[in-house]
């Protein structure tokens, strides 16, 4: 059928789904999306998975919201809706009704309680303008901080190891110097499922002679093509990482030059590790000393090696120290700064980066400047013309425990699901329902939507003009192919509306312009336009130059850091807050798949994605199943302090014996119920790869 009859257009853009950012193109035809191919962009060269391929139809689903809703009197809040018949609970109306509500609530609740009684979660699924303007809607309009978005589930640790060790948040070389590299660790990552094209090249570095390492409690895919599975304890990072570098500094593997040359702590940190023995932390990591002995020499004697990390490193109590242990490897092997070397944690969202980078964080502004301090606030002032909040604002899981002390009263949130996202989600959906106003933006009527007061349709991202920026740091265009449903508008447009409906005097008329404002206001963007990305496509940050096409590695000689010097970190090994017991025995551990994204909102209304993987799983091993005696496919009931969840099981040898995965995209069994919302102290990520769980098989009444 593909190509059986001529397309009417084409339109380039990008893929709405993970950090890789493909280049795609949408081919139109009958007014709709006929089907979409790669094309050759940086970062996938005509490249594409099953989710770029062919996850494009939810935006044609009946579900789509297109009317601005509003909560009917005394309709409950709460997940017993029909998300194809939102008019059960909220009737429709007018845009200026539904913005003038909108508006009218959160000014009610900040004269009432103060801007700090009001919360916003913007979203990194959308563009970076929109991203930017969120963040400064909230700081302007409340004076408040209490802004954030998903990073925080996904690599707030990482980036908090990195801005301390390297002063920089984002990836030092782009994950295509794979193919230069002799050496790839890959760590606490699924690429073949949640990074599919960054994937294909560690494949295709693999099979031209470098050695592929990875290593991970699950034995994912990526296994298949590597030379090593280094499967550790789950929660056991550190420990076989310090073990690592302890055999690195005592066999004098370390690249003295550099780490005289570029590093402070070198010595603090050799002293911390002299008791990460590997004969020590052998029985901790479940990896042979001889082993860790080999891994160490292999990294640290390459030439040229690269380390990609995921939500396995960052989503601990511990997320933090585990990226510090990596950051420390790259810096004491030398293996940053070259071609083939590097740092990359492999970014989730297609625009998380994009959106950090924005200054969709509690913490700080545009370009990751520190709201606590005051010559960065006097810059911004100066800039935007508003006094900005000194105290830096909650954070995701912070938000929804300050909804329950009744301190956040009322939210404005776009594009994302805490409903589903959040860990121990029953908590998170109570303080949902607690809200004295809840405004929701978004596509169809998601699971934080059922919650809302106000609800204002917006565009998919096919519907939106805008610019994202990659796990690469690469800066692409997003372009329209088809207008918005029904009265759905571009996000960005509902944002300046609402803006003027809260009384700010905003006179933005196109995203150009708020790319304009944020190349003014953030050195990354320098030299990088709006109209440079519409001829080129895409442009990597930091870039020298308007006519230089920007810089993929960097960091070769020394680090944005106050001495310009990259810091070694020291890092202990400390438990994950809930260990397995007689009770919970097993360790649950909570992903993606290939074919869903995140909350299910987008692949589980794409018809293609959702016949393959159309219903939750959780996965054990064989042997654990038949211990169990449980059958692949029988109905289980997985418990944990949380919550219980009802699923079926299937097999799977990826796993040790102690482990449950369970993916997070389904609603009738939400993984998310049995979470424990413990965080990380630095990056206040919660412990979404490790809590104590059991399982049985579900009795039938
Ligand atoms: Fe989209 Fe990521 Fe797949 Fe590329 S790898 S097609 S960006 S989901």
């Amino acid at each position: 059928q593909i190509g059986s009859r001529a397309v009417e257009r084409e339109v380039d853009s990008v893929c709405p789904y993970c950090g890789v950012g493909c280049q795609i193109s949408y081919k139109i035809r009958d007014g709709e999306i006929a089907y979409v191919e790669g094309r050759e962009g940086p970062a996938n060269e005509n490249r594409l998975c099953v989710k770029g391929r062919f996850g494009f139809d939810y935006i044609s689903n009946p579900q789509r919201l297109t009317k601005p809703l509003i909560r009917r009197e005394n309709a409950p809040k709460g997940l017993n809706i029909d998300p194809a018949n939102p008019l059960t609970h909220f009737r429709e109306t007018s845009w200026d009704e539904a913005l003038g509500l909108a508006a009218g609530g959160l000014n009610r609740i900040r004269k009432d309680h103060g801007g700090h009684a009001i919360a916003g979660f913007g979203s990194a699924k959308g563009s970076n303008e929109e991203a930017y303007l969120f963040q400064k809607l909230i700081r302007q309009a409340f004076g408040t901080n209490n802004v954030d978005h998903c990073t925080r589930l996904c690599h707030a640790s990482s980036v908090a190891a990195l801005m301390e060790g390297i002063g920089s948040g984002a990836v030092t070389a782009p994950f295509t110097d794979a193919l230069q590299a002799d050496v790839i660790i890959v760590i606490g990552a699924n690429p073949t499922e949640n990074h599919p094209v960054a994937a294909t090249y560690f494949k295709q570095a693999a099979k031209a002679g470098a050695r592929l390492i990875v290593m991970d409690p699950r034995g994912h895919a990526l296994r298949n093509h590597a030379s090593d599975l280094v499967q550790f304890r789950p929660g056991s990072d550190v420990a076989l990482l310090n073990a690592m570098m302890h055999v690195i500094v005592a066999e004098e593997l370390y690249d003295r030059q550099y780490v005289q040359a570029h590093t402070e702590g070198f010595d603090k940190l050799s002293a911390h590790l002299a008791r990460y023995t590997p004969e020590a932390m052998a029985p901790v990591c479940g990896i042979e000393a001889g082993r860790i002995r080999e891994l160490a020499r292999a990294y640290a004697q390459a030439e040229r090696a690269m380390i990609f990390w995921g939500m396995g490193v960052s989503q601990h109590t511990h997320g933090t120290d585990n990226a510090r242990c990596l950051i420390s490897l790259a810096l004491m092997t030398g293996h940053v700064g070259r071609p083939g070397t590097g740092l990359h944690p492999l970014r989730g969202q297609n625009n998380v980066q994009g959106a950090s980078d924005a200054g969709l964080i509690p913490m700080v502004l545009p370009d990751y400047a520190k709201v606590s301090d005051p010559a960065t606030r006097e810059r911004f002032e100066a800039l935007w013309g508003f006094a900005i909040d000194p105290q830096p604002g909650l954070t995701v899981v912070e938000i929804i425990e300050a909804i329950h002390r009744e301190e956040i009263r009322a939210m404005y949130i776009m594009g994302e699901n805490p409903a589903m996202s959040d860990p121990d989600v029953a908590h998170a959906r109570e303080a949902l329902a607690a809200l004295d106003h809840l405004v929701v933006q978004d596509i169809f009527l998601t699971e934080t939507a059922m919650f809302a007061d106000i609800i204002l349709p917006a565009s998919a991202w096919p519907e939106k003009t805008g610019t994202v920026t990659n796990t690469n740091r690469q800066v692409q265009m997003g372009r329209p192919a088809l207008p918005p449903p029904g009265d759905a508008r571009e996000d960005l447009a509902i944002i300046i509306d609402l803006a003027r409906h809260l009384g700010l005097d905003w006179d933005y008329t196109h995203p150009r312009e708020v790319f304009a404002e944020m190349a003014q206001v953030m050195p990354s963007m320098a030299n990088i336009s709006w109209e440079r990305l519409e001829r080129e496509g895409a442009v990597t940050y930091p870039c020298p130059a308007p006519d230089e096409p920007g810089s993929a590695i960097v960091f070769g000689d020394g680090f944005p850091r106050e001495g310009g010097r990259g810091l070694f970190v020291p890092a202990d090994v400390t438990d994950p807050a809930e260990l397995p017991d007689e009770a919970f025995p097993l360790v649950l551990t909570t992903g993606r798949q290939l074919e869903h994204w995140h909350t299910g909102a987008m692949t589980r209304r794409a018809s293609v994605l959702d016949a393959i993987e159309p219903g939750p799983s959780a996965s054990l091993h064989p042997d654990t199943l038949a211990r169990l005696g449980i059958a692949p496919g029988e109905t289980i009931r997985v418990e944990t302090r949380r919550g219980a969840i009802s699923l079926p099981a299937r097999a799977d040898t990826a796993l040790q014996s102690r482990m449950v995965f369970i993916p997070f995209a389904y609603v009738e069994a939400a993984a998310n119920i049995l979470t424990n919302p413990v965080l990380d102290p630095y990056g206040k990520i919660p412990e979404f790869k490790f809590c104590a769980a059991r399982v049985a098989r579900e009795i039938v009444a």
